[in-house]
């Protein structure tokens, strides 16, 4: 994408973003790459509805401003670690949309996968990553999850995704939330229903056969304290613990901390059956 249409993108997706209502006040943003180290991007302190063409600005990979009237935006290292990570991504997007924020803000990972078509799009990953203080910290809670998977919520803070383009982003970002909203609209009824495993494997085959994968997507990292496959993987009996931990996540506000905690016992037990 040549640097006019990726500044062409930005300022339409930036409108999006507000429109949609996944920002309030100066919240939210975006970027895209035009080179392997140099990157245009939405300034700090603009309402994403008042962003134009002339307000985005062009840095660095070290965040430097090389272009542009505007200051960048204090979360731009998050965005700086993805494109380092992952070299064929393009554009980086973050917001707050309500719902996503709302099981991030509750120390909750949502509870996917429960569609189908969600596991094509995104993984059967959709981690919550720690709420830290920002800059470095925020960083390194990032860093594990960024070569398994293409979106990611944060406890205090919203919804990251990125893409080959700004649009493919975009539509991650929004397909999280609209996950969210799902999730909730269910929780009355009961919950949503995980999908049973052997679907969600075939469904990850399809989208690695597909390209979508993402480089590490699968491998589980130590670091993750807060996907559900994570903690039942260091029970070291993977298959009870997962099945105890996803009966358990249907009980509607559940404690996250309390179901980890039964999942565990439950899956010693079934193993020393
Ligand atoms: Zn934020």
């Amino acid at each position: 994408m040549n640097e006019a249409a990726a500044r062409r993108a930005l300022v339409r997706y930036s409108h999006a973003m507000s429109a949609a209502g996944f920002v309030a006040n100066h919240d939210g943003n975006l970027s895209a790459r035009l080179a392997e180290d140099r990157f245009v991007c939405t300034p700090t302190a603009f309402a994403k509805i008042d962003v134009s063409l002339d307000d985005l600005l062009v840095v660095d990979a070290a965040g430097q401003r090389l272009a542009g009237a505007h200051k960048p935006f204090s979360e731009l290292a998050l965005h700086l670690a993805v494109y380092q990570a992952r070299p064929e991504v393009r554009a980086v997007v973050h917001a707050h949309p309500p719902s996503a924020t709302a099981f991030g803000a509750a120390g909750r990972p949502l509870p996917h996968p429960f569609l189908p078509e969600a596991v094509v799009s995104l993984g059967a990953e959709i981690p919550l990553v720690d709420c830290t203080l920002p800059g470095k910290p925020a960083v390194e809670a990032l860093r594990p999850f960024l070569r398994r998977c293409d979106a990611v919520c944060i406890s205090g803070n919203g919804v990251f995704a990125w893409g080959p383009d700004l649009e493919t982003a975009y539509l991650r970002l929004e397909l999280v939330e609209h996950l969210a909203r799902i999730a909730v609209a269910a929780a009355p009824l009961g919950g949503v229903s995980r999908l049973p495993e052997v679907m969600v494997v075939d469904l990850v085959a399809r989208r690695a056969k597909a390209g979508l994968a993402a480089p590490d997507e699968g491998r589980a990292s130590v670091e993750n304290g807060k996907s559900p496959d994570n903690r039942s993987a260091s029970t070291g009996s993977d298959t009870a613990g997962r099945a105890a931990e996803r009966a358990l996540a249907g009980i509607p506000g559940a404690d996250p901390a309390l179901v980890a905690r039964l999942a565990e016992q439950l899956a010693a037990g079934l193993a020393g059956r």
